[in-house]
């Protein structure tokens, strides 16, 4: 017998979206329908089937529940949907765009392309039919944005165990997990003072010292951002801290120097120094997201005894 019954799609002309996406203009057509929140947006996509969801994203924390949404409406409505979401204001890292194109998205629309261009690209996906496979289980796809809880310094031992469990990890993007890079004071600064100088911030981002370098992890960093990344961790430029830098981005090549810095004799594991938890920093400096600001603190030229006699 013959195969009956195509589904009906005359909603594919369809554009339900986010009232932010227009950018303050009406709808641009009896197509477009437009919805004050998400929410609304993704209740009205759930009687959908081939029509253009285009969801906004104005915040980071928005991120989890706009891909919760995603993967239902690609799990329950179908391939033929088509489900955009619109940067507004913030940029994503690249690990959230990966969550939202991997739980049904078909494309995230950066911040900045303007209003034509947007609408150019929602063009672009019309007739589009989505055809990669979305996991019926989403918590595995937001295991994959977070998959270390480190930060920070750890003995030699427990950084080799950490970076050896990420490569291993099969879920995460080949050759896309991180950068590690090892560094070698300049004469005079000792690795346990250049340890001090090594802030990270983000969660994911390790380190270790040892064998007279200090030995950096940074989760999904992208080789070409890596001075990036280093300018947000150390407050002075690593140029002046560091006489020399090894850099391995690929997940053979990080795994194989793993398994040599596992042949480390614990002897020569480097011990942070000691600091009492009241103890000055080493530089009087915090990262306000853009950049090191140093402190200034009041001094004094004279001791007290010394501004009484004169
Ligand atoms: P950006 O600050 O210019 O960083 C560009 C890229 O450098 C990041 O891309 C990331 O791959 C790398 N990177 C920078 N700093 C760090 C770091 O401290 N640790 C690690 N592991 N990598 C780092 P990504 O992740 O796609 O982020 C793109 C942009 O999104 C960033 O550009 C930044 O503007 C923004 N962003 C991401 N995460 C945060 C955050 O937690 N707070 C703030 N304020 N902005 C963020
Ligand atoms: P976290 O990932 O542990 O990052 C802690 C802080 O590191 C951030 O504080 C920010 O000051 C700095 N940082 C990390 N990555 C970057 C970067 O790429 N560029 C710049 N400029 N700074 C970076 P913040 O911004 O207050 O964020 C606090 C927490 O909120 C973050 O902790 C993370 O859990 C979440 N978050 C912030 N932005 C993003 C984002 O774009 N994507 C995701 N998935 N989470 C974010
Ligand atoms: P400067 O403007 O003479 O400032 C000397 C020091 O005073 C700064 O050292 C910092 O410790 C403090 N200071 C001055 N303005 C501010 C402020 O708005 N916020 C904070 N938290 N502290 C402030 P620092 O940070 O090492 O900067 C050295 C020099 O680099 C500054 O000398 C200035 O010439 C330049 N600079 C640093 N950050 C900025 C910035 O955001 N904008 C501009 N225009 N110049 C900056």
């Amino acid at each position: 017998q013959e195969e009956t019954v195509v589904q009906p799609r005359n909603d594919e002309k369809r554009i339900l979206s986010h009232i932010a996406v227009l950018e303050g203009a009406p709808a641009l057509s009896e197509y477009w329908s437009l919805f004050e929140t998400n929410e609304g947006l993704f209740n009205e996509a759930r009687t959908t089937q081939a029509a253009t969801i285009v969801f906004s994203l104005t915040q980071n924390n928005q991120i989890e529940a706009i891909a919760r949404q995603i993967h239902t409406l690609r799990r329950q409505r179908g391939s033929a949907l088509k489900i955009v979401v619109r940067e507004n204001t913030t940029s994503l890292r690249a690990t959230d765009e990966r969550l939202l194109l991997g739980c049904g998205a078909n494309m995230v629309i950066p911040w900045n392309a303007p209003l034509s261009r947007c609408l150019t690209l929602i063009e672009s996906i019309q007739g589009q039919q989505f055809n990669r496979y979305v996991p019926e289980d989403i918590s595995t796809l937001l295991s994959m944005t977070q998959p270390m809880k480190l930060r920070g310094y750890q003995k030699w031992d427990t950084f080799c165990e950490a970076v050896s469990n990420m490569m291993s990890n099969t879920l995460l993007p080949e050759n896309g997990k991180g950068v590690m890079v090892a560094l070698r004071p300049v004469p005079g600064i000792r690795i346990e003072q250049a340890l001090t100088l090594c802030r990270p911030n983000r969660t994911g981002d390790i380190m270790t010292i040892g064998d007279n370098r200090l030995v950096l992890f940074l989760s999904f960093c992208r080789v070409n951002d890596l001075d990036t990344a280093l300018n947000h961790i150390f407050p002075l430029p690593t140029g002046d801290i560091f006489s020399n830098r090894m850099i391995w981005f690929e997940d053979n090549l990080i795994s194989a120097e793993i398994v040599q810095m596992q042949t480390l004799e614990p002897e020569q594991w480097g011990k942070p120094l000691l600091m009492a938890s009241d103890a000055k920093p080493v530089l009087n400096a915090t990262h306000d997201g853009h950049a090191w600001r140093r402190t200034p603190e009041p001094l004094r030229l004279l001791n007290d005894a010394e501004e009484r006699a004169s």
